[in-house]
Order: structure tokens, then C-alpha cells, then sequence
């Protein structure tokens, strides 16, 4: 089964909680046992896996502010948003989560983050691909 999702952002960088409808996705296939493949179809977004706290997702956007410089990057010469495409590609633009007995295996202490990283945008889509397998 495959379910689109879609997102809009409202900051530069900013950490979305998108589980509850991941979630929703695997209630949905009704698949007991499988993988959930989380995956961004962008360039500029990425997915992380971390607890959604007020300190943290702070600590994760002011890393993305200050991971790499604003510099002379050759894709600036484009569309300037090269710092965009690198924290995306650097971070990942795909999770892969463990269902078993119908419910996805993420500790107590994670959730799935959506990173937009070139916001704000109002079509971000997430792909939930779900697949049955022992
Ligand atoms: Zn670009």
C-alpha cells in the first residue's frame, strides 16, 4: 500500500511531527507484520527520527543554522539554496520503520520528524510505502 501525504511549513528551517499520520497509514493497510518506508520526494527536506521536545527540535534548527556556512557554493549560482540540498542530502530523505502486530516498533522517545530546510512551502509531500512481510 501507498499513501501521499502532504505538508505545509510555515519557517526557513523547521521540524514537523508527521507520526500521527504515519500512523494512521499503517492503521489503514491493516498490515500486521512489514516495513514502513517513509520517504520525501525533495531536495531541499529531509525526515529525522528524535523525540518531539520543545529544547530539542530548538537545538536541531539552530544546528541547521550554523552547519554549514552560507559560503560560495557552485549550486548558489542556481537557485541559492545550496546549504538546502546539502543538509538535505546529508541528513536523508528516507526511514524505514519495523511494523510488527499492526503497530510501528518507534521507541517511546521517537517520532518522525518531516525537516523543511528551504521553507516555508506549502506542498511538502511525504510518500508512506507499506509493505506486508514476515
Ligand atoms: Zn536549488
Amino acid at each position: 500500500m501507498t499513501k501521499e501525504l502532504g505538508f505545509s511549513t510555515t519557517k526557513k528551517r523547521q521540524l514537523l511531527n508527521i507520526t500521527s499520520q504515519v500512523k494512521e497509514a499503517v492503521a489503514q493497510s491493516k498490515i500486521e507484520e512489514g516495513i514502513c518506508l517513509v520517504f520525501v520526494p525533495h531536495a531541499t527536506a529531509a525526515l529525522l527520527l528524535n523525540e518531539d521536545e520543545e529544547g530539542f527540535k530548538a537545538d536541531v534548527e539552530t544546528l541547521l543554522e550554523n552547519w554549514m556556512p552560507e559560503g560560495d557554493w557552485e549550486h548558489n549560482r542556481i537557485d541559492n539554496n545550496a546549504t538546502a540540498h546539502l543538509a538535505s542530502a546529508f541528513i536523508g530523505q528516507s526511514k524505514a520503520v519495523p511494523i510488527v502486530g499492526g503497530r510501528l516498533q518507534l521507541g517511546t522517545w521517537q517520532e518522525i520528524f518531516l525537516v523543511e530546510l528551504d521553507g516555508p512551502r506549502d506542498s511538502r509531500r511525504v510518500i508512506v510505502k507499506i509493505v506486508s512481510g514476515k
